[in-house]
């Protein structure tokens, strides 16, 4: 059996009524941009060489592109030996099947790849076809592998358009949370991801699961993950890949057979991580993977950013020494609660004779008792209400949509039961003012002011008491 490099075209003596149609299909082949319509094309140009005792088929390994009756699909189990032979060797293969019929079977394939087989019976001169439809498969293949490579990079395009529009629109989120839930959204919208977790660096430098995550990692199920990746993020602060949990970390049975890592980094430094986990095995491609690497690439600085600014929000919210709320954080509430609701109550909370404490025992014990009485304060006021630092030894308690007798209720638990639980043990003195909707007066300073003049009454009267505005 000799080879097409044997022989040359004239040689071969082929028809050259036959050059032409090989001509022009050979440069059409290249314009088409699905494979089923190049394949149809090519058994289009075979039929053009009207031979006769011939019978040629398309076999392809494509999904779809069988949709012709002389389209066939490669089937490893199924399809004749020779076909998935030549398929996978890419090597031509000619064969006697009868006196005077021959099997020529040419490969299909480009640079990169072999996409199916021509399959020729014929009684003609089996060395004339096997060098023309040679020379056609081979456009084919080139043809198909542009149609796979122009698919490739509209993929490849859509998807860093995706990542684009995604980034931008982190932008426009400066807040942390809200960062990490459109992350989490778009993990799980686009990503097929089942369970999320994030997990950030705390002030111990730790790190600890951020409650956007998804509630599976609380569980006792999610210890083994979690424990995987913390210990990963000990030595390393590169992105992980595992498709095959059981095999390659000996967990049998388990609930996620696919985890992906990715480390939050601010510079060299790793700030956080993200953990990902699906119930299938090698759920995601790796494209898709890198993909995901690139996205928290660049999600990292808005991340890091979000995160500083949130610290630097939450320093200038609350008061460093007793953790009540600052003063400014409450004034910002108290007038969102006057605009809001119906009415108020609000209570300065002034230490009797503080001075004499510091004097007696010094200013760290002094500091003590201010940490003892905010504690107190916040043992007995419920989620929505505020306590906060108003100044040196003067704390504040504002109390939304709570009528006068209700927060006179709070006041006097206070008062009587402050002496319990510090040490020194000390008193306090309450001014209490109240607003109401139907009250014009009430403005954010009034109700200050009322509360600070019944605060200095109670200081008159005694100490160790609580005045109300307008009630003294
Ligand atoms: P009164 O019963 O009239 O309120 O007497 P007082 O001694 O508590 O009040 P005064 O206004 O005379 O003194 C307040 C003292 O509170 C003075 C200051 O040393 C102390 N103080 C204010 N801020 C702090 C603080 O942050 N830590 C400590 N240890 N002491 C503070
Ligand atoms: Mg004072
Ligand atoms: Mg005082």
């Amino acid at each position: 059996m000799k080879d097409i490099a044997e022989h040359s075209l004239d040689e071969l003596n082929i028809d050259t009524n036959w050059f032409k149609p090989l001509f022009e299909s050979t440069k059409m082949i290249h314009h088409f941009s699905n494979e089923q319509d190049l394949y149809i094309f090519l058994l289009d140009t075979v039929n053009r060489f009207q031979l006769d005792n011939t019978i040629i088929e398309v076999w392809t390994s494509e999904e779809g592109a069988a949709n012709h009756p002389l389209i066939h699909k490669i089937n490893y189990q199924q399809s004749p030996e020779r076909i998935s032979e030549v398929f996978s060797s890419g090597e031509i293969s000619q064969t006697t099947i009868e006196h005077n019929l021959t099997e020529i079977v040419i490969p299909i394939k480009g640079d990169q790849g072999i996409y199916g087989v021509l399959l020729i019976h014929t009684s003609l001169d089996a060395e004339k076809l096997k060098v023309i439809f040679r020379l056609l498969c081979d456009e084919a293949g080139q043809g198909i592998e542009k149609i796979k490579l122009y698919s490739q990079s509209k993929r490849k395009i859509k998807e860093l358009k995706m990542l684009n529009d995604f980034i931008l629109r982190l932008n426009t989120s400066l807040r942390f949370t809200e960062s990490l839930k459109l992350l989490k959204e778009h993990f799980i919208e686009t990503y097929n991801a089942a369970e999320v977790g994030f997990f950030f660096k705390n002030k111990e430098l730790s790190f600890e699961l951020s409650n956007v995550s998804t509630s599976y990692f609380l569980t006792e199920d999610a210890s083994f993950y979690n424990q995987f990746a913390e210990d990963h993020f000990k030595h390393s602060t590169a992105s992980i890949f595992i498709g095959d949990v059981q095999a390659k970390l000996g967990l049998i049975q388990p609930s996620f057979q696919t985890v992906l890592l990715f480390p939050f980094l601010d510079g060299e430094e790793l700030i956080g991580y993200t953990l990902l986990l699906h119930p299938n095995k090698y759920a995601c491609r790796w494209e898709i993977f890198k993909n995901i690497e690139t996205l928290i690439f660049h999600s990292s600085l808005v991340i890091t950013n979000a995160l500083l600014k949130e610290e630097l929000e939450k320093m200038v919210m609350t008061d460093p020494l007793t953790h009540l709320y600052s003063r400014r954080y409450l004034n910002k509430k108290i007038e969102k609660s006057m605009r809001e609701d119906n009415e108020g109550t609000f209570i300065i909370i002034d230490i009797d004779n503080f001075k004499e404490v510091n004097d007696q025992y010094g200013h760290q014990v002094g500091d003590n008792v201010l940490v003892q009485v905010g504690q107190h304060i916040l043992q007995n006021i419920r989620k929505n209400d505020i306590g906060a630092r108003w100044g040196g030894e003067e704390l504040a308690i504002y109390l939304p949509r709570t009528a006068l007798d209700a927060g006179l209720l709070v006041a006097s638990r206070l008062v009587e039961t402050v002496s319990n639980v510090t040490n020194p043990s000390i008193t306090v003195s309450c001014g209490i003012s109240y607003w109401k909707n139907d009250d014009h007066s009430s403005s954010y300073k009034n109700l200050f002011a009322w509360a600070d003049q019944a605060l200095y009454k109670a200081k008159s009267l005694g100490k160790n008491k609580i005045i109300v505005y307008g009630h003294e």
